[in-house]
Parts: C-alpha cells; sequence; structure tokens
C-alpha cells in the first residue's frame, strides 16, 4: 500500500464515509500536496471529491469550487427522482399524461439516454423506475415474487418515453423514469467544465468513484484504482494512469444484499426485471463521464460477449470482470493496466 500510496493512486471505490477515510489515509501517507486545492462533499447521495491543481491560483480555485458546488446542486434539482419537486418528478408524478415545459437540459438528456437504450437493446433503460416500487436496496429490502415482477416489466419500455417539442410523456400511468444510471456522469461533466471554463487544466472530479481527470497531478499522470468487486472495500485489482478522459464503474457490490446465497443489487435487467447476472463489475474509459456512465451499466447488464461487442461498436475501453471472476479487456484498457 506504501508502494501505491507513492504512485499517488486514487481510488475509485464507491462514496461512503468508511472510504473517505481509506482516501484521507492514502492521501496523508503520501504527504501534504502544496499545489492543490481537494475539497469533499456528500451530494446526490454520494461522496464527491474534487482535486484542482491550482498553480498558485488559489482565490481563483475556491471560486471555481464554489461554482462546482452550485452546479452540482442544479443538476441535482433538474435530475433527482427523489427531489419532489424536480422536473423529473414532475414527468414521474403526470405518467400516462403530456408534461409542458420540460427543461432543454433535461430533455437533451432524456433524448440520449434514449439512444443508449437503442445502442444497447434496452439493457441501458431510464424507464427501468417503473420497477422501482418493486426494488429498493435500504432496509425496506424484500425479494419479490416472480409475479409482481413479470407485472412490474410492464411498465418498464424506453420506447414508451415519447418527446415532443418541450414536451415530454410516459405512456403508460405506472411507468416512471430515474437517472441513477447515468446523471451522475453528466454531472460530473459539468463540473469539470466549471474548472476548464475557470481556466483550470489539471484536476479530478470524483463523484462516488466515477471520475473524470484533467491534465495531470504535478508531474505525474493522474493514477486510478479499480477497486475488487470481491475485495475489501479499497483493494484493487490494478491501476490505470489516465487525462483528458473518466473512468466509470458499475458493480453489483455497491448496493446489494445477499439472501440465501443468491446476490440481490441495484442494477436492474430491464427484460427481466430482476437484477442482472452476468457482471461483478464493469469499468469503462471514456471521453465524458456521461458516456461512461451509461455504457457501463449497459455493458454490466449485457454482460461480456455483448459488452465488448457494444465497447468495440462506442470505441470506449472496458474491463468487465464477469460472474465467474474472470476479466475481460477491450486491447486499450489491457494497454494501460496495471496489475498490482
Ligand atoms: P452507481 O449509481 O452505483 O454508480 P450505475 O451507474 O451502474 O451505478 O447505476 C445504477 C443505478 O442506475 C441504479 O441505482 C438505478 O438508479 C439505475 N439503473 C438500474 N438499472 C438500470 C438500467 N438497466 N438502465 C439504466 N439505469 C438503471
Ligand atoms: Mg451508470
Amino acid at each position: 500500500m506504501a508502494e501505491l500510496s507513492r504512485r499517488r493512486v486514487f481510488l475509485a471505490i464507491a462514496g461512503t464515509l468508511a472510504i473517505l477515510a481509506a482516501l484521507e489515509l492514502a492521501q496523508s501517507k503520501r504527504g501534504p500536496d502544496p499545489g492543490s486545492l481537494r475539497v469533499t462533499r456528500t451530494l446526490m447521495g454520494t461522496l464527491w471529491k474534487v482535486e484542482v491543481m491550482h498553480g498558485g491560483r488559489v482565490e481563483a480555485a475556491n471560486h471555481a469550487m464554489t461554482g462546482v458546488w452550485a452546479e452540482l446542486e442544479r443538476i441535482d434539482r433538474l435530475m433527482s427522482e427523489w427531489k419532489p419537486d424536480s422536473p423529473v418528478s414532475a414527468i414521474n408524478a403526470a405518467a400516462g399524461t403530456w408534461v409542458d415545459h420540460v427543461p432543454g437540459e433535461l430533455r437533451a438528456l432524456l433524448e440520449r439516454g434514449t439512444a443508449y437504450s437503442e445502442k444497447s437493446s434496452g439493457a441501458f433503460d431510464v424507464t427501468w423506475k417503473g420497477m422501482g416500487g418493486l426494488w429498493h436496496f435500504d432496509d425496506r429490502f424484500r425479494i419479490p415474487s416472480a409475479a409482481d415482477v413479470q407485472r412490474a416489466i410492464g411498465n418498464v419500455d424506453y420506447r414508451a418515453l415519447q418527446i415532443d417539442g418541450n414536451r415530454v410523456r410516459l405512456t403508460g400511468p405506472g411507468m416512471a423514469i430515474g437517472l441513477g444510471g447515468i446523471a451522475k456522469g453528466y454531472a460530473i461533466d459539468r463540473a469539470a467544465a466549471v474548472l476548464t471554463r475557470a481556466g483550470f487544466t489539471n484536476y479530478l472530479v470524483d463523484g462516488g468513484g466515477d471520475i473524470y481527470v484533467s491534465g495531470m497531478r504535478g508531474d505525474n499522470p493522474w493514477r486510478l484504482g479499480l477497486q475488487d468487486p470481491r475485495g475489501e472495500r479499497g483493494s484493487l485489482i490494478g491501476a490505470i494512469p489516465l487525462s483528458g478522459k473518466a473512468l466509470v464503474t458499475s458493480g453489483d457490490y455497491e448496493r446489494f444484499r445477499i439472501v440465501d446465497g443468491v446476490r440481490f443489487h441495484h442494477i436492474i435487467d430491464p427484460r427481466t426485471g430482476w437484477p442482472a447476472t452476468r457482471s461483478r463489475s464493469v469499468s469503462v474509459v471514456a471521453g465524458t463521464a456521461e458516456q461512461a456512465d451509461a455504457l457501463a451499466t449497459a455493458i454490466f447488464v449485457l454482460g461480456p460477449e455483448q459488452g465488448l461487442a457494444l465497447a468495440k461498436a462506442e470505441s470506449v475501453d472496458v474491463l468487465i470482470i464477469d460472474a465467474q471472476g474472470k476479466r475481460h479487456l477491450t486491447a486499450g484498457f489491457a494497454a494501460i493496466f496495471e496489475t498490482l
């Protein structure tokens, strides 16, 4: 671990306070870093960390950081399915009827979401939330009956999400959208844009382990660690150097329950209504965090064979750890992957 710390590995793992402790430990081991401003905050139900190499522009970095949090809060108000007054909640509450004056930014994201559904034969589907009442991974967790799943799956179909001018409609009254598989990636990209606009070129934006990195960290490229999906939190299977790209991981170990040896987790196969079974974790490297986020979820559902095909078609790099623990990598991922 000391070696890792010297090599400045960031843990690309989900955000909890325990993980924050792990990160802080790594930070203190490698010593203070005079040239960077680093702030963590909990937002959108996850831990965010932003690090900006300020090059002496401390005031400007602080100001940009304030802009980052404001932007993340704005996106949360726009895209949260949990905030009752968000435009997403308005669409869900009105399911079956049209909603007028849906903000263009949200409509654009929904359109891009639909494009990912088409590319992934429905493996990625923001209308997964039509099942939402059946799957909770908190103290409301229970295993639904096969009949309940069968019924609820009738509420899941991206083709029944209609966009017409500034209006949006879910055709079925029981339908709902949930942007958990794509909105965080979008938010990471928007946060990065705030920093770029403020004139910073070297920074990291980490939303719960989904990361975009720009430029360098001092004299070194950013190095991101990859969580072992069956290891302790913080135990890594490898690391990659990255710049000007996003690394997003979807895993079955982030929110789950194990009942009688069967793992139930938060990535739902929209075609069966049950948690997807073909992967343990999928890490995607792409030009934007949004693309990496949506494709990580899609590829997780598709599994290694179709997942690799989708990654190649979309020109992104991926590491898939399948249900048996076997690794499948694109050539580009293999070229940068370092086993530890
Ligand atoms: P995380 O949110 O843990 O980073 P993902 O990006 O894989 O992981 O997103 C999982 C979330 O996406 C779920 O919590 C849920 O909100 C939503 N979701 C679940 N299944 C799907 C699916 N098949 N397509 C799109 N979104 C999904
Ligand atoms: Mg995702």
